[in-house]
């Protein structure tokens, strides 16, 4: 399998090519130049597999350069009972993602049981272990730079914590996460992680990494790189739940279901997208967004109007708090024909801070082909919905489960089964779940007193010396 750019300049490269880097030399994202097709024999064989083996089938489409061997290794030590032990009690966890149905036709599939309580763990886990694996064989070393506002920092921290040639370096605005998202991340005591705390907001800490990612002499030197969510290998592994979700919620490979996502890159609703071209029996991809709707207003009326970061609104799903979805690029990509320079074309615009617009274009006739829908949540939705959940079913879920769950219950077909994708659980939103219900989700074993762990953390002026200067001392030359 080769992978090529979405703005067709970029030489073609294989999986362990592109795993440690980020965009392609042209601006564009990879893409599999074409993607794998498993005929129903094949998917009837894999509804018994465990997750590990179901992992190992589908990623070998993708991950062809590595031995099958080695790659059989990587997936059963990263999808363990083990690391994904924080379910709710009554879950079955040697299913990995356990799909928990709240009535016939109605379920939740449990992403978010991973050790940072959202489902970002799925991806990062195995990209930790792919890291280790690819830069032992290279004899190199990777020093990951981020910015996180909570989720994607915490699980790259938590997936890179104690690997042989890696160092993480993550920045977040100074006394701006949640107390729970703090104490996630700075309690960590491995010598290999570097929390730093920036004296500003996120946006002050994400210039700094862009910043520091500009300066090619010193991205060198330090080997400097990045994980954040257009990584292929990511979407590749958020790919396997949408198999292994299909197969728990029904019987037979002739049957269809629909699946809900709390979208805001367009990360994990871009898997799904991948799953259904593979010929996964997808109806309707059901794309949730909160009060911030770029991508359901593109999916209502073909017009893609990034917004500013001043236009971007804080809400209680702050982790669908966008102001345009970085892995769009690659759906767009198909639904134009696989056109590079078409894609270059809009992306010329969008990179410049404008809109495009697709209606009366040939490509926007097929968009139905594609099985998506879309709605947004508000804040009042979201605390109905959360309400609505808790009283008929007994369960509680987080502020963006509620937003893709509201929106599925909205959108979906009579006749085919909902499966609502669990994003994180409610413990990691603590305060809109006290708002909602009067009382404080339940903390999964050995979290209940994080807050009071010992916390290690760099404090710092949104300072680029600074910033270099520090990861200059703890980088050995
Ligand atoms: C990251 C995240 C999302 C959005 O996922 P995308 O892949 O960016 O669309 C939704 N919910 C939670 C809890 C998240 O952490």
């Amino acid at each position: 399998m080769n992978y090529i750019s979405t703005r067709g300049n970029s030489p073609k490269k294989k999986f362990t090519e592109i795993l440690l880097g980020g965009l392609a030399p042209d601006g564009g994202l990879y893409l599999p130049n074409q993607y794998p097709q498993i005929p129903r024999d094949e998917l009837e064989a894999w509804r018994k597999l465990s997750y590990a083996d179901l992992a190992f089938e589908v990623l070998s489409k993708f991950a062809t350069d590595i031995p099958a061997e080695d790659l059989k290794a990587i997936v059963h030590k990263t999808y363990t009972a083990e690391v994904y032990h924080n379910a709710r009690p009554g879950s079955d966890t040697t299913q990995i993602t356990p799909l928990r149905t709240l009535e016939p036709g109605l379920h939740i599939l449990e992403l978010s049981n991973g050790p940072t309580l959202a489902f970002k763990d799925m991806a990062m886990q195995l990209l930790g272990n792919l890291f280790e694996y690819a830069l032992a064989k290279q004899h190199d070393e990777l020093n990951i730079l981020g910015a996180t506002s909570g989720d994607t920092g915490s699980a790259a921290e938590y997936a890179m914590r104690g690997k042989r040639g890696i160092r993480v370096f993550m920045l977040s605005p100074h006394q701006k996460m949640s107390r729970f998202q703090t104490a996630q991340m700075f309690s960590l005591q491995d010598p290999n992680i570097f929390n730093i705390a920036i004296r500003g907001v996120f946006d002050d800490a994400q210039d700094m990494v862009k910043a520091v990612s500009n300066d090619h002499a010193f991205k060198e030197k330090y080997k400097i790189g990045t994980v954040n969510s257009i990584n292929w290998a990511r979407v590749s592994a958020q790919i396997v739940y949408y198999f292994k979700g299909y197969f728990a919620a029904t019987k037979s490979s002739d049957e269809q279901v629909s699946f809900s996502v709390p979208s805001g890159n367009f990360g994990n609703i871009c898997a799904g997208h991948i799953a259904r071209m593979m010929g996964l029996p997808i109806r309707q991809l059901i794309l949730a967004t909160n009060e911030n709707n770029v991508l359901e207003e593109f999916f209502k009326s073909g017009v893609y109007r990034p917004r500013t970061t001043a236009e971007t609104a804080h809400t209680s799903s702050p982790s669908m708090d966008i102001s345009k979805a970085s892995n769009f690029e690659r759906f767009v990509y198909d639904l134009v024909g696989r056109k590079g320079e078409t894609v270059r074309d809009l992306w010329s615009g969008v990179d410049a801070g404008k809109s495009f617009d697709l209606r009366g274009s040939a490509h926007w006739k097929n968009i139905k082909q594609y099985g998506f829908v879309a709605g947004h949540s508000t804040h009042a939705d979201r605390l109905a919905t959360i309400r609505m959940v808790w009283e008929k079913y007994g369960v509680m879920v987080d502020t963006h489960t509620a937003d893709g769950i509201k929106v599925g219950l909205e959108k979906r077909e009579a006749g085919v089964p909902l499966i609502c994708l669990e994003t994180a659980l409610p413990a990691k939103f603590e305060d809109t779940i006290v708002e909602a219900l009067g009382r404080k989700p339940e903390r999964p074993a050995g979290m209940e007193d994080i807050e009071s762990l010992p916390q290690r953390c760099e404090v710092m002026d949104a300072d680029l010396d600074k910033l270099k200067a520090f990861i200059g001392s703890n980088v050995p030359e």
